[in-house]
């Protein structure tokens, strides 16, 4: 059984051995790529990168010449919500939810397609920069509840912060929140619902005085979850957080009611 660690240096005889046998392949395409962790240029095509300009109030990508994203721009839309006082400091998606992105999230959460952290962790990793993210601050993977991390037996966000942290530098604080409450399940609920349903479900483990904090999680939906847990973060003394996910689901998305988070 051979891992992913480090990039690739040093790569022992085994290792290239396996590589050989079973060459890396994009979990999109399933053509063979460079090395574990890679999409192939097929599949960079198939999924919805954000780019900047970075939306001023919800980190999406903004409208050319404003400084807010259409659906901040609109008035009544969640996405304003997201950053402002005792809440978001910053938040930023790596990609839109889609039908290929929601695929390898789904895999990474429910089929053991552990390695799909690493892909995704490629284009979440340069966005901490784009946050003006310090470097003494600590990843915090949002928590599962702990019977359904029982039942999963990971946490897709710890393996999303720790890849980020390969390319980063950065420390994964896992231990730092936990989820009090089971929420029940928020499909079907209006924002306000959500946000109701997850105000008080996050708890910080002891003291965070003073530090820098950036939730990760695999996809943002209404950002109630994110919203709760840097609530929790906030009453534990943190100083700033920030938030990265994977992909991130906009009003309208095709399929967007099949898995929320
Ligand atoms: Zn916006």
């Amino acid at each position: 059984m051979w891992q992913l660690t480090g990039r690739g240096k040093g790569r022992s005889l085994p290792r290239r051995l396996a590589s050989m046998l079973f060459p890396p392949r994009c979990p999109l395409t399933g053509d063979k790529v460079e090395e574990p962790g890679r999409f192939s240029a097929a599949g960079w095509g198939k999924l919805s990168l954000l780019a900047p300009p970075w939306c001023e109030a919800c980190g999406a990508t903004a409208v050319e010449e404003a400084p807010l994203c259409a659906s901040c721009a609109a008035p009544e839309r969640y996405s304003r919500n997201l950053t402002g006082r005792g809440r978001l400091d910053a938040v930023r998606s790596a990609m839109r939810y889609s039908e290929a992105s929601a695929g390898l999230v789904l895999e990474l959460k429910y089929a053991d397609r552990h390695d799909i952290a690493a892909t995704l962790a490629r284009p979440m990793a340069p966005l901490l920069k784009t946050m003006a993210t310090p470097q003494r601050a600590m990843l915090v993977p949002v928590p599962l509840h702990p019977k359904r991390l029982a039942e999963r037996r990971y946490n897709q966000a710890l393996l999303l912060a720790a890849a980020i942290a390969r390319h980063t530098g950065h420390a994964v604080a896992s231990a730092v929140l936990r989820r009090k409450t089971a929420t029940s399940p928020q499909k079907g609920l209006s924002v306000e619902g959500r946000y109701r349903n997850v105000a008080s479900a996050f708890a910080a483990n002891g003291s965070v005085t003073g530090q820098d904090i950036v939730l990760v999680d695999d996809v943002l939906t209404s950002g109630a979850t994110l919203i709760g847990c840097a609530k929790a973060l906030r009453r534990a003394g943190a100083r700033s957080v920030r938030a990265v996910t994977a992909a991130r689901v906009f009003p309208g998305t095709e399929g967007a009611q099949m898995e929320l988070p």
